[in-house]
């Protein structure tokens, strides 16, 4: 890999500054830096640790993201170009679901109107009743290769036309092998400034580990990986993921027995692994600290999503040095149902962030996207405000300041909410570029901020 100069930066509030990036590490800071490189004008942005996503589940969100919405398509032309924009971005061969079809767009469909669309890729489209499935001739060829079901019309000459109505069970089975493109989703977290990730699915299995590592190695995942699960997991060879924690999901109608949850920590022990448990309600909570007041905590040990932390649980936290990984984006996606739904005695306790630091609690951010948006950005604009979608305030107390906001996405993956990342020679050349100062960034924080992503000492983003 050729090393890289970026000219004119802003590093830890110092402007003007160059820094050379060279075998994946940041190699040299300093005013007017020469040796041989490509050289890339900063203009004077801020130079970053690129940003850590604590929690996501990257299959679940390239599946959505896979699928196009067509509701706000008003006539055949929006219609073609919607999909044709989709399916560029996806390799030829590639899956792609469209949702939410209406006649009055471009009349009836069938396998050729699609195939004049998508030649090289498999499409199917969804009506808006969900009733009927659409598919162009290369997905049919795929779903019919062991036959066609009844629920396949055919034409007059008995040949298919793609139609087939009431088929959802029927697809689902043929389909659930299918894994979804995660090149996508890639370009999408790099775009973020996002060069690391934890997925946090208890669902991962060697097989969903194999696939999310192949799209590392290919490239198609540029991130930096850290994958639990709630079994074991093997290290790969090449080390190409770290194995994170054990992932202990809590539903809080079915929690286990007491001596179920210890084994399960006592099992992540002999793995040597930390646990991470999913903590929603202040039972799951409650249930968890006891858990670890038995088991013991150690260090990695985690708190995912702490919805509800009343206040007297929190020097519990502290003793046991629980980190709390929380998703601030959801004040502001879900805040109104909240407000709506949970007492107001009980709203001051929900995704809690500055009381946690005051406190002393390690505390990262996150997405938890798919059910979340996995855009940082918006998460710290959550963190400081406190607001619902609709401007509503929600324990305004818990809000952070832009750099402690900030500051929640760039601990190390191994140990969030742990020692924040900094831009220093030796450190790996895993950055984010920004258009402007960071002060200038943090006044609004703002993915539209970001002129590039650097994994590894390689952009993997650029805005320009
Ligand atoms: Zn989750």
């Amino acid at each position: 890999m050729r090393p890289l100069i970026l000219r004119n930066v802003e590093v830890a509030g110092r402007g003007g500054l160059d820094v050379r990036l060279a075998d994946g590490r940041i190699a040299g800071i300093g005013e007017r830096l020469s040796g041989p490189g490509e050289t890339f004008d900063g203009r004077g942005g801020a130079l970053i640790p690129g940003l850590i996503d604590h929690h996501i589940h990257l299959l679940a969100t390239a599946a959505q993201a896979r699928s196009v919405r067509l509701d706000a398509v008003r006539d055949a032309d929006e219609f073609d170009a919607t999909l044709r924009q989709a399916l560029d971005a996806r390799p030829p061969g590639g899956w792609l679901r469209a949702t939410g079809y209406h006649g009055r767009m471009a009349g009836d469909l069938d396998r050729d109107v699609l195939d004049r669309i998508a030649p090289r890729h498999r499409l199917r489209v969804q009506d808006q009743t969900g009733a009927l499935w659409i598919l162009n001739s290369l997905a049919l060829d795929e779903v019919t290769a062991q036959g066609a079901p009844p629920e396949a019309e055919r034409d007059a000459g008995g040949r298919l036309t793609g139609r087939i109505w009431r088929g959802d069970a029927w697809l689902r089975e043929r389909l659930a092998a299918e894994p979804p493109e995660l090149a996508p989703l890639g370009r999408t977290l790099a775009a973020f400034g996002i060069t690391g990730v934890t997925d946090t699915s208890a669902t991962t299995d060697a097989q969903a580990a194999a696939l999310l590592a192949d799209a590392r190695r290919s490239g198609a995942l540029p991130q930096r990986l850290t994958l639990m699960s709630a079994g074991e997991l093997a290290t790969p060879a090449d080390g190409i993921f770290d194995v994170g924690p054990v992932k202990v999901l809590l539903d809080d109608a079915r929690l286990p027995e007491f001596d179920d949850f210890l084994a399960r920590i006592a099992g992540a022990r002999t793995q040597g692994r930390a646990v991470a448990v999913h903590c929603v309600t202040a039972g799951e909570l409650a249930l968890t600290l006891a858990a670890f007041e038995v088991a013991g905590a150690q260090a990695g040990d985690r708190i995912e999503h702490g919805g509800v932390i009343p206040g007297e649980a929190i020097p519990s936290l502290k003793q046991l040095g629980l980190t709390v990984v929380t998703q601030p984006a959801f004040v502001f996606e879900r805040g109104d149902r909240y407000l709506a739904d949970v007492e107001a005695a009980e709203q001051v306790d929900l995704y809690r962030c500055a009381s946690l630091l005051a406190a002393g609690v390690p505390v990262a951010a996150s997405s938890d996207a798919p059910y979340a948006a996995c855009d940082p950005w918006l998460g710290m604009r959550a963190a400081i405000q406190r607001r619902t979608r609709t401007g509503r305030p929600i324990g305004l107390k818990e809000g952070v300041d832009p750099r402690r906001a900030l500051e929640l996405y760039l601990g190390d993956r191994s140990a969030p909410g742990g020692p924040v990342r900094r831009i220093e020679l030796g450190a790996a050349a895993d950055l984010c570029l920004l258009c402007v100062p960071l002060a200038e960034a943090l006044a609004e924080p703002a993915a539209e901020q970001i002129r590039a992503t650097i994994i590894d000492g390689a952009p993997v983003f650029a805005a320009d």
